[in-house]
């Protein structure tokens, strides 16, 4: 049978989507991710000089017409959707950039919200300690709701069924339960909220660097 799907919305056939192949990691000078961008504009931040690419592997800096001259050798070997092409040259997706001038990192809050609270607690209840999968796991209020307690980093934590059911509606010292750590508001950088699930491998190490400083 024929299939007669019409791709209407085609304009920009290779660049410009939002899949994760099509994000690059962005550094800051001294090497710290700071957020990601869309490759075109990580592109566009290297014709103007204000960033430069790297090779994840080897941790070389490449201006653009070295990351051109680069590609003239690495992109036939490289799988279709990791390169683009222009009407003059192919050139590689640069997966991470460095920031040349800027050396901060942007102050943002890490949101209140389920993945996060799941996140700060790692999986596991905070009265017994076991890990748990997530459909075990529910978040209680550590001074309840119906006594006044607020939906906040400091009276949210993850509880598995067993331990909310026997703390139920009541206090810490009424039910005798204890927390395994005081909870707060998480100090991970926010940018690590950003990161698409499905990033090239070769973001890790600079993530992994990342959460270290975060910490
Ligand atoms: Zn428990």
């Amino acid at each position: 049978m024929r299939d007669d799907r019409h791709d209407d919305d085609r304009d920009e056939p290779d660049i410009g989507t939002s899949a994760p192949t099509d994000q690059a990691l962005v550094l800051n000078r001294h090497w710290t991710p700071v957020s990601t961008t869309p490759v075109r504009r990580a592109l566009v931040l290297l014709c103007r000089s204000t960033a430069s690419a790297i090779c994840p592997a080897s941790y070389e800096v490449y201006d653009l017409d070295a990351w051109i001259a680069r590609s003239l050798d690495t992109g036939p070997a490289l799988e279709r959707e990791r390169v683009l092409r222009t009407p003059r040259f192919a050139i590689e997706k640069p997966e991470v950039i460095l920031l040349l001038g800027y050396a901060g990192v942007p102050r943002r809050e890490v949101s209140f919200s389920r993945r996060n609270l799941y996140r700060r607690d790692g999986y596991a209840c905070q009265y017994c300690g076991r890990r748990r999968p997530l459909d075990e796991l529910s978040i209680d209020h550590v001074m309840p709701r119906s006594r006044g307690g607020k939906t906040t980093w400091e009276n949210c934590v993850l509880a598995c069924v067993r331990c909310n059911t026997k703390k139920a509606n009541k206090t810490l010292r009424e039910s005798g339960f204890q927390l395994l750590r005081a909870p707060g508001k998480p100090t991970w950088s926010p940018l690590l909220e950003s990161i698409p699930r499905a990033h090239p491998p070769s973001w890790r190490k600079f993530l992994d660097r990342s959460e270290h400083l975060a910490g």
